[in-house]
């Protein structure tokens, strides 16, 4: 039975050769016909010689298709998507501006792989709870008044136009689907890169698998989150609402704050880690496997050929070609192709982290934390607590305001007197590349050539692994594996 299943193969194999012959013939350079015709007929034989393509992704795809691909940034979604792809045998470079990867947004962010933190913030209630913080230099969602920033006015009205009921639900199950395929990913990853031999390449970024516990301090949230945990349990995410005492059972370092939690939702299959971290290790394996780094390069301009996007302009002059681009400049991507009259509903949401180095036997959380009121998220990283969120909009300004990082540490100190003690802080901003809906953009641009995959706003790091492999997959013409609402060349 075995001999004869392997014969049909051999006979498909055949035939497909004969296609390969016909479209190598079509290749410009001769050199390449001669490379396409080996590689594909020792895909082929070692297809029909029974060779396990699940084990050899290069084997996945024809190699007329191994195609030649600029990844544009080096933040966690420039290094997974490059690493991804990569992975399926295609000829990757990645250009970034900064000497290293994950110095922006991806540097200092607050460490939650948290599908549980799928609900946009553009909501019904988003409105009256921006206007309560009017004003307020302290308030958790802080906006200055640009009246001359056009981006910032349009995509405060598409924000508006996603608060809608209908749009929520949408918003929510499209950032479900993703984060829960990005967490198998992730997974998938770790596997194997536990695999591999030798301590150079573990992928070790302080990661916790210890779910993530979303706390409440003000009755009338806790009582509107019960019905958003109910929608994402609809979309498949086990996210449990809880009482206080369960909440100090799951983290019993929120004991000093027991009476003002009035309960909670926990998601035990959510994880943390740090990003920056995760980015380092996923590039160095990059690397040893191939992919190109061109740091300490500002792309300044798409070079354009025949309506085809064919690679990127340098600032230093040089060019670097492909077959194939993907956007993953984060916050800048909107910037960068204003140019070509594509308006990315992309803004900088200027975000706060302070990381305290712990003092032995410190009052710290394992458990990932939220808090609802304040909108930040605690994570242990190794010895260290991050503490991180609140958001500014003022274009790109990356000034840490005084005030705002003192209200956080208050913050702390009210959750866990005795935290602040002899701990070190360290304060930073980054920008998060934010669309009004929360969603971020991932698919064909309206360039033919370039691909997007931006705009992942509050969930770069838990979204990174799952966008990574859709991106490739959609770049590869096959359909991902998520429902996703992709882009299909609006922008
Ligand atoms: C305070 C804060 C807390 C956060 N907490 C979380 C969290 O807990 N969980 C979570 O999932 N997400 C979180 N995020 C969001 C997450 O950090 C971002 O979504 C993610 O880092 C975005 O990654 P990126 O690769 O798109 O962008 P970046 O990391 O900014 O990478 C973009 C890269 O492009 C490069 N670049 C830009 N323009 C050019 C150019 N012209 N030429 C060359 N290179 C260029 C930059 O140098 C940069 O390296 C948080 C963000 C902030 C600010």
């Amino acid at each position: 039975m075995l001999r004869k299943v392997q014969k049909i193969r051999f006979y498909h194999a055949c035939r497909r050769y004969n296609i390969a012959l016909y479209t190598a013939l079509w290749q410009p350079r001769a050199k390449d016909v001669v490379a396409t015709l080996t590689l594909s007929a020792s895909r082929h034989i070692r297809l029909a010689a029974g060779a396990d393509a699940s084990e050899n992704p290069s084997l996945h795809f024809y190699p007329w298709q191994r195609m030649k691909i600029l990844i544009l940034g080096a933040g966690v979604i420039g290094a997974t998507t490059a690493w991804q792809l990569r992975q399926r045998g295609h000829e990757v470079s990645v250009v970034d501006r900064r000497e290293s990867a994950g110095l922006e947004t991806s540097f200092a962010n607050g460490g939650q792989i948290s599908a549980s933190h799928a609900e946009p913030w553009a909501t019904p209630y988003a409105i009256p709870q921006a206007l309560r913080w009017l004003g307020r230099k302290d308030a958790p969602l802080l906006f200055h008044l640009r009246p001359f920033d056009m981006a910032l006015l349009s995509w405060s009205l598409a924000f508006l136009g996603n608060c809608l009921p209908r749009r929520v639900r949408a918003n929510i199950r499209a950032i479900v689907n993703l984060a829960l395929y990005s967490r198998k990913e992730l997974q998938e990853l770790r596997a194997n890169f536990s695999q591999t031999e030798g301590s150079d390449f573990n992928l070790e970024y302080d990661g916790l698998q210890k779910g993530i516990l979303h706390f409440y301090t003000n009755p009338k949230a806790f009582a509107r989150a019960k019905a958003v945990a109910s929608l994402m349990r609809d979309f498949g995410l086990l996210r449990e609402s809880i009482d206080r005492e369960t909440c100090i059972r799951i983290e019993p370092a929120l004991a000093d704050a027991k009476f003002i939690i009035v309960g909670g939702d926990y998601t035990a299959t959510d994880e943390s880690g740090d990003a920056y971290l995760f980015t380092r290790a996923i590039v160095k394996r990059a690397a040893a496997a191939g992919v190109v780094f061109h740091y300490e390069h500002a792309a300044t301009a798409l070079d354009i050929e025949n309506g085809r996007v064919k690679g990127a302009h340098l600032a230093d002059g040089t060019r670097l070609f492909a077959d194939a681009c993907v956007l993953a400049f984060g916050s800048f991507s909107a910037q960068f192709l204003r140019p070509y009259g594509i308006r990315l509903p992309i803004y900088p949401a200027k975000g706060y982290s302070v990381t305290l180095a712990l003092a032995e036997g410190a009052n710290a959380p394992y458990v990932s934390l939220t808090d609802d009121e304040h909108k930040l998220v605690f994570s242990r990283l190794g010895n260290s607590l991050r503490i991180a969120g609140t958001a500014e909009f003022n274009g790109y300004d990356l000034d840490p305001n005084p005030v705002r990082c003192q209200a956080i540490l208050a913050r702390v100190r009210r959750l866990f007197p005795t935290l602040l003690e002899n701990a070190e802080a360290t304060f930073w901003c980054g920008l998060r590349p934010s669309t009004p809906s929360n969603v971020p953009l991932l698919g064909k641009s309206a360039l033919p050539g370039l691909w997007l995959n931006t705009g992942h706003g509050t969930l770069g790091w838990t979204l990174a692994s799952g966008s990574a492999a859709a991106i490739a997959d959609l770049m590869e013409d096959r359909k991902p594996e998520v429902d996703f609402p992709f882009q299909t060349a609006d922008w």
